[in-house]
C-alpha cells in the first residue's frame, strides 16, 4: 500500500502515542498542519474511540504551537470524509488551518463555504 501518510517519518510537528502531526505539503495558509491517527485507517469514523481521543488532544496541542508560532487570528479546523466531501488522501487527517485577518476578502462562513456555490446563510 502506498500511502503518503503512512511514509511521513520526518518534520513531524508533534506526535502523540497514536497520532503524529505534519505540515501539509501544499499549505492553504502559514501553517497548515495535518493530524493523522499512526494506524492507517482511511476513515476518522472507523477510528477506535482511544484513537479519537489522542488525536483530538494532539489537535489542541498543534493549535498551540501554532499559536505561539504564528499568531493567527483564527483556525478552521475540520476533516473531508469521503470523495463526495473532496477527501483526497485516504488516511484519516484532521486539517488545522490558522486563519489571518484579511486573508481573504469575506471570511464569513468559514468550513460552511466547503459548498462554495451554495451558500444560504451569509
Ligand atoms: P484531503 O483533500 O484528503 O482532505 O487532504 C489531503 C491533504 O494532504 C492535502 O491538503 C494535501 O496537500 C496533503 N498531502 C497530500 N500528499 C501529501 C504528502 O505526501 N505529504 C504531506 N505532508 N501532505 C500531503
Ligand atoms: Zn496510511
Amino acid at each position: 500500500m502506498d500511502c503518503p501518510f503512512c511514509r511521513i517519518d520526518r518534520a513531524l510537528v508533534a506526535e502523540s502515542e497514536l497520532s503524529v502531526a505534519f505540515p501539509d505539503a501544499r499549505p492553504i495558509s502559514p501553517g497548515h498542519t495535518l493530524v493523522v491517527p499512526r494506524r492507517h485507517v482511511a476513515s476518522y469514523f472507523d477510528c477506535t474511540p482511544e484513537e479519537k481521543a489522542d488525536l483530538w488532544r494532539l489537535v489542541d496541542r498543534v493549535r498551540a504551537l501554532v499559536v505561539a508560532d504564528r499568531r493567527p487570528d483564527g483556525f478552521n479546523v475540520g476533516l473531508n470524509q469521503g470523495a463526495a466531501a473532496g477527501q483526497t488522501v485516504f488516511h484519516a487527517h484532521v486539517h488545522v488551518i490558522p486563519r489571518y485577518a484579511g486573508d481573504v476578502a469575506d471570511p464569513r462562513g468559514g468550513v460552511r463555504n466547503a459548498i462554495s456555490e451554495h451558500k444560504p446563510h451569509p
